[in-house]
């Protein structure tokens, strides 16, 4: 495919208004052609526009329609996924492989959520026929059904350049709420952004459908994204990357004469809490399985088990030198952005500057933006004394803290905010221990795993990737998973509505066949 940079305003190739960009290799150091246009202000208002217009039209599609062109853009991803994945890797320093997996990975998303549209489960139907015999009032006939809540932005996020970015999952849940989109493309890898782009913008056409539903900006600064979430034709926004970042653009939007909802997935260490049982058993196991799990993707995920926490006993230093052997053995590897290197080599100094002592380092740099991999060590009663040792180091380094006794894990464990996951390693002996800890964790965390290293997150009905801030902006809502489609819904209620009025999933007939609340019974009636 041919990349020339230009913003897609719609079926519209824009050139540039405020200047352009070059990719970065972060793995040579050196720019990539082509360059990237810069847009601004205008260039989303032209996008709102076309969204704001698609937006009938692209809402009113049967779910029959709306799945088949889901899975035009999965067919999509699949023709493009070598030719992504090649392009993908220069801009991230990511392995082809893993990138390839990533396309796969996105393929299958846009797949699942046609399942969900066809299904219709997601209007989440409720009918409460009339009672006009009702004492001592007669009841209306009530309908409800959830809609879309408007044309979107959605902001690609760095890390998972492709299932996570321009043709992710944010992306295809929101098309599959009846959403027109707006992506706002991460400068850490433009020329991906625009492959993914071009071909959802050959989706719309083949499934002739408004061009407004697809736009791809970028902007070489704050300006763009502020404009997005200032305009007042988008009504929600999606955002994964800092806590800075997006809180900046979760409390913009609450300024605007008409707020509207800002999910963000911000920050998370994900503890791992070792039980004694488990640690005098499977110490090493245990140190050896955490240690690959949180050097996946140079460290550079949101699911990175970053803490690590065990009471000193029988297993401890065997666990602990585990993980040193592990992070040892790490070359140092390239980071997605020099912004994001720089902010671990800082972060790294912060944990140093706490308190925390370096007990491993794996191979040295190489790459002006490698990351090497580090293990640090602190006592329980300093974690407690200094908070900041529970916040985030994105990038190949965790930390082990050598608990002194079940009331300091306690503590420590009522101390972190707000996570995506936590996990527990326990073994048959550790379950009293275990009970008294979960209902501190369910308070501060989306998901809890039990004896598991490698846990990537199942985009799945019953999965979460969510969690009580500053995981996220709002801990009722997932933004991986069948349910992230919640995000772009919201509810309408039909009252007294003659049968030619109602929408396909009200009709009495049932024309969709998709399961309704009928009275507050489950039924395809
Ligand atoms: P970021 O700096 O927060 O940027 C994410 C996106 O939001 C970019 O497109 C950025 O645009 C835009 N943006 C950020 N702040 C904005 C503002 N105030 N106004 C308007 N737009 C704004 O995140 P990042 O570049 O992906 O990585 C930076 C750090 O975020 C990492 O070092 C890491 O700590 C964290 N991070 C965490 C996760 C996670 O899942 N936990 C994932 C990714 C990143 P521009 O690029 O144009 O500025």
């Amino acid at each position: 495919m041919e990349l020339n940079g230009h913003l897609l305003i719609g079926a519209e190739d824009v050139a540039a208004t405020a200047g352009t960009m070059k990719a970065l290799n972060p793995a040579t150091n050196l720019e990539i052609e082509p360059a990237f246009a810069f847009g601004g202000a205008a260039e989303v208002d032209r996008a709102a526009r076309l969204a704001d217009e698609a937006f009938d039209s692209f809402h009113a599609t049967s779910l029959a329609e709306r799945a088949a062109f889901l899975e035009r853009i999965a067919s999509g991803l699949d023709v493009i996924a070598a030719e992504l994945a090649q392009r993908t890797a220069l801009e991230t320093g990511l392995p082809v492989a893993q990138l390839e997996g990533e396309a796969a990975k996105s393929a299958t998303q846009f797949r699942q959520f046609a399942e969900v549209v066809r299904q219709g489960r997601f209007r989440q139907a409720a009918i409460d026929a009339a009672q006009p015999d009702r004492q001592p009032r007669a009841r209306m006939d009530h309908r409800l059904q959830k809609i879309a809540i408007g044309p979107v932005a959605i902001f690609g996020a760095s890390n998972f350049p492709i299932s996570y970015s321009v043709a992710g999952g944010d992306t295809a849940a929101a098309l599959a709420a009846g959403c027109p989109v707006i992506l706002k493309a991460h400068n850490a890898h433009p020329g991906s952004s625009e492959v993914q782009g071009r071909m959802i913008r050959q989706a719309i056409e083949d499934a002739g459908l408004h061009e407004g539903v697809f736009s791809l900006v970028r902007g070489g600064g704050n300006e763009i994204g502020e404009a997005l979430v200032d305009h007042p034709l988008i009504k929600g926004v999606t955002f994964t990357g800092s806590e800075v970042g997006g809180m900046a653009l979760y409390r913009r939007a609450q300024q605007r004469p008409d707020p509207i909802p800002v999910f963000t997935e911000m920050t998370s260490v994900n503890p791992t809490f070792v039980l004694p049982a488990a640690l005098a058993a499977r110490g090493h196991d245990i140190g050896d399985g955490f240690a690959e799990r949180m050097l996946v993707t140079v460290g550079q995920a949101c699911l990175k088990p970053a803490i690590v926490l065990a009471i000193d006993g029988p297993g401890y230093e065997a666990m602990k030198q585990a993980m040193c052997t592990r992070v040892q053995a790490m070359p140092a590897r390239t980071m997605l952005t020099p912004g994001i290197n720089t902010a671990y080599r800082r972060n790294l100094e912060r944990l140093a500057n706490a308190g925390a002592a370096r007990i491993a380092a794996g191979g040295d740099p190489q790459g002006v933006w490698d990351g090497q991999a580090m293990l640090f060590e602190v006592d329980g009663a300093r974690a407690l004394e200094d908070a900041s040792l529970c916040e985030e180091v994105f990038g190949p380094a965790a930390l082990v803290m050598r608990v002194q006794d079940e009331a300091q894990f306690f503590a420590l464990a009522r101390q972190f905010h707000g996570q995506l996951s936590a996990t527990l390693q326990i073994d048959t002996g550790d379950h009293a221990l275990a009970s008294a800890l979960l209902p501190i964790l369910e308070r501060r965390t989306g998901r809890i795993v039990i004896n598991a290293f490698s846990h990537p997150q199942e985009v799945s009905y019953a999965s979460i990737h969510g969690g009580p801030f500053p995981a996220t902006s709002d801990s009722r809502f997932t933004s991986v998973g069948m349910t992230s489609i919640e995000r772009f819904l919201r509810p309408v209620c039909y009252q007294g509505f003659p049968d030619a009025l109602l929408p396909e999933a009200l009709k009495r007939a049932n024309p969709a066949g998709i399961w309704r609340l009928n009275d507050g019974a489950l039924s395809k009636d």
